[in-house]
């Protein structure tokens, strides 16, 4: 047994080696992958609950890497994250799907998932106004999503760059609402303007009383503070039918539509959205 377990640690202890030089080659990979052209950005519909006519979209960041093919988000977005590649994609994301939406015909939300390291940058909110005025995106049009984690490292001047961000004219919506690090606080202490009830709670949301009891919580919330809720992940019926019941305002999901190049939503093969 003794031999057993010591095995077990050198092999845990290998796996460990590869993960670090596993992250090591992604960072180095991530710094170029831009100008690489490997980066692209996939468009999941958002829809109103009670209609389900599309109100917008979530521009989700796709990264095809030539040896490895496609790298999950999940996995290099923290990569980017803590080598501050992160500035430079996410610009590149910004820019990306600001140009895009401001040829739609329709003046529909476009939401841009943006990182605690950009949050706290001092360029950006010149970068965010800058790239309004040379899209010509209308500023209602862009909704920013942040996580609170984004914001508690330094909540004062979290804050200030929130505010000015929303004197730009665009919105902000709270990320995975009820993960991480929540606190009822933020909502109170930050300028947002919508909740996004993370997926988690979604998924189990017809089959578990308590996950249930949560989400109808969370929808009170927003009544109460007159923000409206999206319930992310939604891949069924059943977690649909709850939702409309109790009445959430917006939804996004699998059910609804997978992130898809924006061309699926353009060439007029569903006919709901008006692209
Ligand atoms: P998120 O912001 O919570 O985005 C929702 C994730 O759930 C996306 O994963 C989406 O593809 C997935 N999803 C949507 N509907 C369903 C569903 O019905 N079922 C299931 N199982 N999944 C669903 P994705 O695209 O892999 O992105 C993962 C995370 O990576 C995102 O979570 C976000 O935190 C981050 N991310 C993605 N793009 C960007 C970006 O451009 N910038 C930043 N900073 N982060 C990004
Ligand atoms: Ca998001
Ligand atoms: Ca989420
Ligand atoms: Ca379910």
């Amino acid at each position: 047994a003794k031999s057993e377990g010591r095995g077990t640690y050198r092999f845990f202890e290998a796996r460990m080696g590869i993960e670090v030089r596993e992250r090591r080659l992604l960072e180095h990979d991530l710094r170029h992958a831009v100008a690489r052209g490997e980066m692209h950005l996939v468009y999941q519909p958002q829809t109103d609950v009670g209609s389900g006519a599309v109100i917008g979209f979530e521009a989700l960041l796709r990264w095809k890497h030539p040896e490895r093919g496609y790298v999950s988000p999940a996995v290099f977005i923290p990569i980017a994250e803590e080598s501050d590649a992160i500035l430079q994609i996410g610009e590149w994301v910004l820019r990306e799907a600001c140009r895009e939406a401001a040829t739609w015909p329709q003046p529909l939300s476009i939401a841009v998932n943006v990182s605690a390291v950009q949050i706290h940058s001092p360029h950006f909110v010149g970068l965010v106004h800058e790239v309004l005025l040379r899209t010509g995106l209308a500023p209602h049009q862009l909704e920013v999503e942040v996580t609170e984690t984004a914001l508690i490292s330094d909540p004062n001047r979290a804050l200030l760059t929130l505010r000015q961000l929303k004197s730009l004219g665009l919105r902000i919506a709270m990320d995975d609402f009820g993960t991480g690090y929540s606190s009822l606080s933020n909502l109170r202490s930050f300028p947002f303007d919508k909740i996004k009830i993370d997926s988690s709670f979604v998924r189990s949301v017809d089959s578990n009383e308590q996950t249930a009891a949560i989400v109808r919580s969370v929808l009170g919330l927003g009544r109460g503070l007159g923000l409206p809720v999206l319930a992310e992940g939604v891949e069924t019926e059943a977690e649909l039918g709850f939702l409309v019941a109790e009445q959430c305002h917006a939804a996004q999901g699998y059910l609804m539509g997978r992130p898809s190049p924006i061309a699926q939503f353009t060439q007029h093969t569903h006919g709901t959205i008006p692209l």
